[in-house]
């Protein structure tokens, strides 16, 4: 019993079963991730990704950079992923990254 299964599916290696896939080709993992349609952004809230939405329903709604509406990015093994810097409960303890 010493032998190794090697996965025959190598094509996606890198990308674990609970991956969570968008048709743009991202990927990401976690549920209430967030993942922008128009951008192409993974978002790690709801909350996050509202964040970068600007202007007005149906008359200039957009994205916005995410670093200028107070997002940082996280580096994950699927890309980047955006979050708030400080705890979801609306406390401000930002920390040096
Ligand atoms: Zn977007
Ligand atoms: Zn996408």
């Amino acid at each position: 019993m010493t032998h190794t299964v090697t996965d025959p599916q190598t094509e996606t290696a890198t990308r674990p079963w609970n991956a969570i896939t968008h048709s743009c080709g991202a990927w990401w993992t976690g549920l209430g991730r967030a993942h922008c349609p128009a951008c192409h952004r993974t978002f790690s809230t709801d909350g996050a990704a509202n964040k970068h939405r600007t202007g007005k329903h149906g008359i200039d709604r957009h994205c916005a950079d995410p670093t200028e509406v107070g997002l940082v990015p996280v580096q994950k093994p699927y890309g980047v992923l955006w979050q708030h810097p400080a705890p979801e409960d609306g406390r401000d303890t930002r920390r040096p990254a």
